[in-house]
């Protein structure tokens, strides 16, 4: 046997499981209408969630800075490759989170990695909702840290799990907003949590970042709290690419020093900077409340279509559950007939015999496409 037929061998196992996942190919810009494997569909797809991520005013950004800078800055941040435009960036975000230190990651991926793997170690427990994403499940495994697997949103499990393992310093991490269910932490009750027992709270904000709370600052600061540890991600709502953690001045430093994923890898184009830099203008001003009062009503009025989906009555991401796997892949299938992208999630993305069509509505979407999807999506729903 070679390593290929063992590649074979199991493709056509997932194949068999109905897990086999194949691309599609996307031309042009990103958005509410994209032109998928050559046809143009209205998309509920993307994280894109203010429809900033084919906005001119980025691209242009990202061409002068190409332009003054050239690509790519040729080392990691410790080396040779500490642009003025990382700096620059690092501190528009501190000013805009309101926080002390700010360090930038090359994604979202990376950054819970490098904030898990880096400030969590063998000594400590980590407590992390069975839901959190896979970044953080990877960053938890790599901390070595003791894990406690917390029933989804339950606020006295990671209350008796901080009372079991007191004296051990204890990191409490959640998503805020779940990316596929659209459900919230309640993030209030954890930071109090945190608080009283003398735990880090590490929250990532990847998918309320831009389009949801004050200014677009998240679910953490509409909720009044401040966690140890906020991870934002730059390519969703914000329409960019990138990450960043949002801390203290000494935790951004020992990151700089620790976070290997950080440490020993190349820093992010200046290009890349400046489109984000352009997104946090856009995001953070009234332009910003406007596109995130569209997306609340979209949000709202598809679940006035369809009552069975789930998620917070004003989330941008509104899951419907099928449960078989072959049957939501069925459902993107019927609805691409009609050019309308709803992605099927299966497992191992989401708990098995929950699969689902994961619907997420853009402010760059018209009323009329979320009456077209709720219209097309009755019939999945009514099974
Ligand atoms: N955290 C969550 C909750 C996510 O959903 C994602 C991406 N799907 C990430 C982190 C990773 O972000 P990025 O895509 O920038 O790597």
């Amino acid at each position: 046997m070679t390593l290929d037929d063992d590649a074979r061998a199991e493709l056509r196992a997932l194949d068999a499981a109905n897990g086999l996942r194949v691309p599609r190919i996307v031309d042009g810009r990103q958005g509410p209408r994209v032109t998928l494997d050559g046809v143009e569909v209205t998309s509920f797809a993307s994280n894109d969630y203010l429809a900033l991520a084919g906005d001119r005013r980025l691209a242009d950004a990202a061409a002068a800075a190409a332009e003054e800078h050239g690509t790519g800055v040729g080392a990691s941040r410790l080396i040779v490759g500490n642009h003025r435009r990382h700096v620059g960036l690092e501190r528009a975000i501190a000013d805009w989170m309101r926080c002390d230190g700010v360090r930038l990651f090359a994604n979202g991926y990376a950054a819970n990695v490098g904030v898990l793997s880096a400030l969590a170690g063998p000594d400590d427990v980590v407590i992390s909702d069975e839901l959190d994403h896979a970044s953080i499940i990877d960053g938890c495994r790599l901390s070595r840290a003791t894990i406690v697997v917390a029933k989804h949103r339950d606020v006295a499990a990671v209350e008796r799990a901080l009372v079991e393992y007191r004296g051990r310093r204890c990191f409490v991490v959640s998503e805020s907003l779940f990316s596929m269910d659209g459900d919230l932490a309640d993030v209030r009750a954890l930071a109090e949590l945190c608080k009283r027992h003398d735990a880090a709270f590490v929250l990532d904000e990847a998918h309320a970042l831009g389009a949801r709370g004050p200014e677009g600052r998240g679910v953490a600061a509409a909720a009044g709290i401040v966690p140890d540890v906020l991870v934002g991600t730059c390519g969703k709502a914000l329409g960019s690419f990138g990450a960043f953690v949002a801390t203290t001045r000494a935790v951004a430093d020992w990151l700089w020093n620790r976070a290997r994923p950080f440490v020993f890898s190349t820093g992010l184009p200046p290009m890349v900077t400046a489109a984000t830099e352009a997104a946090i203008a856009i995001v953070r001003g009234s332009e910003g409340d406007d596109r995130r009062r569209v997306l609340s009503d979209h949000a709202r009025r598809f679940r006035m279509r369809i009552t069975s989906a789930g998620g917070a009555p004003d989330s941008a991401i509104a899951p419907l559950v099928i449960g078989d796997d072959r049957e939501v892949m069925h459902w993107t299938g019927r609805l691409l007939e009609q050019r309308v992208f709803v992605q099927g999630i299966r497992p191992p993305t989401v708990p098995e015999g929950t699969a689902r069509l994961r619907v997420s509505v853009s402010a760059g979407h018209r009323t009329e496409d979320i009456e077209q999807v709720a219209d097309l999506l009755h019939d999945a729903v009514r099974r």
